[in-house]
């Protein structure tokens, strides 16, 4: 299926089953069509370029593709951004780079460190707009959570972020610029990001385009040369566009949340679009194609779906897709209508799946001391009207 056709499908059935959605995505343009063809002479994002079209670029100009390898080599491994430092660049080609790149990099307004180790950063994106990025320690890892949006549209009940309409979807540049951002700053510490999910603001497949472009610049040998088996994009279930995950080599999660359609429909409204039997296929093509398991994310929310019945009709639901399910205590925020379960209850819901056979793991609570649940700093930041509390931070109960 094309983007403007899903654009067309998933407009016309969310206005007829959605409601605050569909009136959100008719608000906006719909699913990113592919960028506009830039004039070969204007100036553009260096950080919006794979190599492959920055080769096509530079050749389209008469320049030879080469190019493209040496200036990836200098701007992301030497990480320059001054032509004059190019030195294996023929000097009358550095003296027109100016006038065809620029760096331009969301602008970090804030870093904050949690006493865990989590951090979390704030970018100005423009226009009074801004977005998340968070670092999450584990005891072999440092996984960077990068934003893909502006705010969300796909309206979990559950998420901060879902509260925050989407404003506007990211450039791949401001995706990259997320990461380069974060690994300078580890860096002075000695340290550096091991895995990125795109399961921070917004729906990665809901901006498909700027996000696999984005995969494609990270995972560049010539350039940062990050793994793509250690890159992980999360969705809430644009079945259609999952496919594209696989194709583009890198690990699938799925934002599952209920065990069951029904309880599913009430907390993501993206199920009434695509049911949790079509997503739950869609997953199984991923991991029969890719070879590798899916991670299931499933919010416990007290009375909704953390009850022993919902850990068994989860696992018959699950037990034939090959997955890790990662359960998720959920955590209060501003306005919800959801509580956070008992800690009791949290064990015996894993004790359960446990008991079952299910792989199963429970992710920890951080970061509640620098508002490390996504959507939350932007609030702060963006000066909204709701109170923080900080006892009533929650990590990222999203997808
Ligand atoms: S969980 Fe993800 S898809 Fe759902 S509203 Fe939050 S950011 Fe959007």
């Amino acid at each position: 299926m094309s983007t403007s056709e899903l654009n067309q499908d998933l407009s016309q059935h969310l206005a007829t089953t959605l409601g605050p959605v569909a009136q959100a995505l008719e608000a906006q343009p719909g699913l990113p069509e592919v960028m506009p063809e830039t004039a070969a002479t204007e100036r553009v994002c260096f950080f919006d370029y794979p190599l492959e079209d920055l080769s096509a670029r530079l050749s389209g100009m008469g320049k030879e593709r080469f190019r493209a390898k040496q200036l990836y080599n200098w701007v992301y491994q030497k990480r320059t951004h001054d032509f004059e430092e190019m030195s294996n660049v023929s000097k009358a080609f550095r003296s027109e780079l100016p006038m065809l790149f620029n760096f331009d990099l969301p602008k970090p307004v804030q870093e904050l460190k949690s006493v865990d180790g989590t951090r979390k950063w704030l970018f100005d994106v423009g226009q009074g707009m801004t977005v998340e990025t968070v670092l999450i320690p584990s005891k072999d890892r440092l996984t960077l959570c990068v934003s893909s949006e502006v705010g969300c549209n796909m309206a979990c009940r559950f998420c901060y972020t879902g509260k925050q309409k989407m404003k506007r979807r990211l450039k791949a540049s401001e995706i990259v610029g997320q990461f380069l951002h974060a690994s300078d700053s580890l860096a002075k510490d000695g340290l550096r990001v091991t895995n990125i999910v795109f399961m921070g603001m917004g729906e990665p497949l809901d901006n498909p385009d700027e996000v696999f472009k984005s995969i494609k610049i990270l995972h560049e040998p010539d350039g940062i040369g990050f793994s793509r088996r250690k890159i992980t994009v999360s969705t809430s279930g644009i079945v259609p566009l999952m496919p594209r995950i696989t194709e583009a080599g890198v690990r699938l999660a799925v934002s599952l949340n209920a065990p069951n359609d029904e309880t599913r429909s009430k907390v993501m409204p993206i199920n009434k679009r695509w049911n949790i039997y079509q997503l739950l296929d869609a997953c199984r093509a991923h991991a029969s194609a890719s070879g590798d398991h899916v991670t299931l994310e499933y919010v416990l929310l007290k009375d909704v779906t953390d009850k022993l019945e919902h850990a068994r009709e989860l696992y018959q639901l699950t037990k034939d897709v090959p997955c890790k399910i990662n359960i998720i205590p959920f955590n209060e925020h501003p306005g919800t209508e959801y509580l956070r379960p008992d800690p009791e209850q949290v064990v015996r819901f894993q004790n359960e799946l446990i008991r079952l056979g299910a792989h199963v793991l429970l992710r920890r609570t951080m970061g509640r001391d620098i508002f490390a649940a996504c959507g939350q700093l932007t609030s702060l930041y963006e000066g909204r009207p709701e109170k923080l509390d900080a006892a009533g931070i929650a990590t990222s109960a999203r997808h």
